[in-house]
This record gives C-alpha cells, sequence and structure tokens, in this order.
C-alpha cells in the first residue's frame, strides 16, 4: 500500500502541472489574442497586414486619415497630409509602437475573441476612431519644420484635445523609403519625437528651477544678482549668453540668465530640486489613451555643485520630452493642473455603432495655483518685454519660454525649443516646440509655434 502511494505522488504532481500549465495558456490567451492575431506575422491575416478590413480613422473635423477600401487600407488623398499623419496614425507596419494603427490595431480590424479574424468581410467587425488632432495643424507643423528633425505638440488645457503632435522626420505610407534604416536623414523616422524622444531642455527647464524656488526659498521672488556674463561655481565657470546686469527673478527669467538660476539650483539643494522636478513629471511617464510616452530625467545623484548649477539651466544630464513640456505649460497657464490629453475623441463600439465623444478628466496636479499663476505672469512678463507678443501671433496672447540646448556631440548645434500657452479663454492651449540644432529658441523654434497656434486656432475662432 505504501509503495501504490509514493509511485502515485509523481503522477499526481505530472497531472497537477498539465492544469496549470492549461490555466496558464487559457489565460494568456484570454489577455493576449488579439495582439497575436494581429501580428503581420500571423500567415491568417489578410492583406495590408491585418489592416485591409478595419475601421476608418478621422480626424477632429472628420478629415478622412485612413480606411479601409476592397480590402486595401487607403490613406489620406494628400501627401503632406499622410506624411504629417503617420507619425499618428502609422502605417501598415508595427514599427511605431505608439501610433494608433499599432496601439489599437486589434480594435481597428475588429479582432473577436470567439470568431477571431475570421468574420467575412461583409460583417466587418472594426470600429471606428475619430482622433482629437487636426490634420491641418498637423501638416502645418510638418511643413514649418521643414528639413529639420523635431517635434510639435498642442493641446487645449481645458478640454485636453491634442490638436498636434508633430514629428519629423516622416515619410508617406504609401511610399516607405529604401534606406530608412541606414539614412541619417531618416533616424528615429518610427518614432514620434512628441511622445517618445527626450532631450536637453535648457532654458525651459528655468521655469521648474522658479518653481522649485518659489515653493521651497522664502525670498525667491526678490532674490537679486549681479550678472557679469559669468559666475563661478564648485571651482568652474557658469556661463551666459549674454551680460544681464543687476536682475530680480522675472528679468532674469526674462533674459534667460544662466547665473543666477545655476546659484538658485545650488542655494535649494539635489534633494527639493529632484523633489519639483519629480513632481513635475520628470523620472516619469505619461500614460495617453494606453499610450505611453517616453520618460523625462532629471537625476543629480552623482552631480557636484558644478553639475547641480547645469542642471538648473535644463543642461548637466537633464531630458526632457516635448509632451512633458507641453504638460507643464498647461499646468501653469490652468491654475497647476490641466485637462488629462487625449488623442482620441471617440472610438465606435463593434461593427461601427457610434457612441458618444468621450471627455477628459483633470490631470495630476503639478504646481500650487499660486506658483502656476506666478510663473504665468512671469511668462507673460517675458513675451511683453522681450519676445513681443507680435513674435507668435497677431491675434493670440501668447505667454512663452524659449531654450537653446547646448548638446554634447562636439561641433553639433544646439536644440531650439520654445513652450508657452495662449491666454484666450475660447482658445486655450498650450504647446512645446523643439527643433533639434535649430541653434536659437527664438530664431528656430518660435516661429514654427507662431504658424502652429494661428492654424489650431481657427478651430476656436471661425
Ligand atoms: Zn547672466
Amino acid at each position: 500500500m505504501k509503495k501504490t502511494r509514493t509511485r502515485a505522488i509523481p503522477v499526481l504532481l505530472l497531472t497537477a502541472a498539465f492544469f496549470v500549465g492549461i490555466i496558464y495558456f487559457v489565460f494568456n490567451l484570454s489577455i493576449h489574442s488579439s495582439q497575436w492575431a494581429s501580428e503581420p506575422t500571423n500567415g491568417h491575416l489578410s492583406d495590408n497586414d491585418g489592416l485591409g478590413n478595419s475601421g476608418t480613422i478621422t480626424d477632429r473635423n472628420g478629415v478622412i486619415l485612413a480606411q479601409s477600401i476592397d480590402g486595401k487600407r487607403v490613406y489620406n488623398d494628400d501627401y503632406s497630409t499622410r506624411c504629417a499623419c503617420l507619425p499618428v496614425v502609422g502605417d501598415n507596419s508595427v514599427n511605431n509602437s505608439t501610433a494608433i494603427q499599432t496601439r489599437y490595431r486589434s480594435e481597428l480590424s475588429g479582432y473577436s475573441f470567439v470568431f477571431g479574424l475570421g468574420l467575412p468581410s461583409q460583417f466587418n467587425s472594426g470600429q471606428n476612431i475619430q482622433l482629437t488632432i487636426d490634420s491641418d495643424v498637423q501638416r502645418t507643423a510638418y511643413e514649418a519644420l521643414g528639413s529639420n528633425k523635431g517635434a510639435v505638440v498642442v493641446f487645449n488645457y481645458k478640454t485636453g484635445d491634442i490638436l498636434c503632435l508633430a514629428s519629423t522626420p516622416t515619410y508617406d505610407p504609401y511610399n516607405k523609403p529604401e534606406d530608412i534604416e541606414t539614412n541619417d536623414a531618416y533616424e528615429g523616422a518610427y518614432l514620434n519625437r512628441a511622445l517618445s524622444s527626450a532631450y536637453p531642455p535648457g532654458s525651459t527647464f528655468k521655469l521648474v528651477t522658479s518653481a522649485a524656488a518659489l515653493r521651497f526659498l522664502d525670498d525667491a521672488e526678490h532674490r537679486e544678482f549681479d550678472c557679469t556674463g559669468s559666475t563661478e561655481i564648485g571651482g568652474r565657470t557658469i556661463n551666459c549668453y549674454d551680460v544681464s546686469g543687476h536682475v530680480d527673478m522675472k528679468d532674469a527669467l526674462m533674459y534667460s540668465c544662466n547665473g543666477y538660476f545655476a546659484h538658485l539650483a545650488v542655494d535649494l539643494g539635489k534633494k527639493q530640486m529632484t523633489t519639483q522636478a519629480g513632481d513635475m513629471g520628470f523620472n516619469n511617464t505619461w500614460t495617453i489613451d494606453g499610450i505611453v510616452t517616453g520618460k523625462s530625467i532629471y537625476n543629480v545623484s552623482k552631480a557636484d555643485d558644478n553639475d547641480l548649477a547645469w542642471s538648473g539651466v535644463g543642461q548637466y544630464t537633464v531630458l526632457e520630452t516635448p509632451i512633458n513640456m507641453a504638460i507643464r505649460s498647461a499646468a501653469i497657464a490652468n491654475g497647476g493642473t490641466s485637462a488629462k490629453p487625449m488623442l482620441i475623441k471617440n472610438m465606435s463600439a463593434p461593427f461601427g455603432v457610434s457612441l458618444p465623444d468621450r471627455t477628459s478628466s483633470e490631470g495630476r496636479r503639478i504646481l500650487q495655483k499660486d506658483i502656476a499663476d506666478k510663473l504665468s505672469d512671469m511668462m507673460d512678463y517675458t513675451v511683453q518685454n522681450y519676445y513681443g507678443k507680435g513674435s507668435f501671433s497677431s491675434t493670440l496672447d501668447v505667454c512663452a519660454k524659449t531654450g537653446t540646448a547646448e548638446i554634447s556631440e562636439s561641433g553639433s548645434d544646439a536644440h531650439a525649443w520654445v513652450t508657452g500657452f495662449t491666454k484666450d479663454k475660447d482658445c486655450p492651449l498650450a504647446f512645446a516646440v523643439i527643433v533639434e540644432n535649430g541653434n536659437s529658441g527664438f530664431g528656430a523654434a518660435v516661429p514654427v509655434a507662431s504658424a502652429v497656434l494661428n492654424e489650431a486656432a481657427k478651430n476656436y475662432t471661425e
């Protein structure tokens, strides 16, 4: 009897393992089957990598960006619109992980857990997606960036609607360049830089250092400094672009005095700088309608005083995504928190059954209201007294901060940034623009922002 029991144990263990395996498989099947079925490597798919029978993607104004006709995936008729919208919409491949046709492929293709992709085409069960983006704004950004690499984010900080999420280089989904993998001109063409690329933020980061000072230092606003064009911190020099003379915080931000903010960062110290940066989206990602952004980085754990000083002006090893920068400006505009950015305005139920438009909820608070309002006033003051309101728009009331971020590759021109927001109640937009190697925030990024904001405003003023 004892012997039989001993022999039964391995059999029982094997049987138990079998059932655990079955449960594991069924669990995985229910969770991942739609992705497995939609993989372009799946030989059972129809042509066009499984998109030949999928739902339609439109922009916020109903312009068709992608649809399926007779088993073929068809994109917008206009070449520039196709190129401009590719970073958001995607092509037939799944190379761009943040594109709608990658992230929402199973919903678009109408994958069913019961029927798989096996429904006949007349019963196309794919869901239609209406995006929040405006294809005209997206095309304006694409044309304004021209042959430069860069990105543009514009969103409504009251509703969360993302009007523009442009990224260059891009390409025509009908005609992917054969040398896309090897030609430097297409470097990162599978990325949406607006969401996924992180760059040194340069002087735009002075808004974070200002926020930290207003929060943690009692006399921050009235702290004054004599800028002679350079200052010594930790035994090495911090240079300014100009000699700003005697400045307080708002003048230091307007003239973008490095010395002022470098000293602030060191006075604040690593802990308070890191806390403020963390609250403002650094060392974290955002999730926008299920799409996870790249991470912005602020890490001064190994910094000496001079490094910490440089971090306060957005150099050292600080990196930021364009979307994070736009969310920061949105929060400044809107009393410390903005509506959660969203990319999908409407998604039909299966079989194209229409549903009401989605609405955004309030996003995470990244600033106290009084600090947000002070930063807003400083950005307004900077545009009024330094850049000129007319540099952005003849009709919109724009508040902004530029940045010209040095990069480590020797001989390369600095990245050009501008971020800000409109104060117009009926057109409340936040934005961030980067032109890689553009060399001057004011010279290269502001004209792009101006073109895009004027186009975006048509959604609210016409
Ligand atoms: Zn200075």
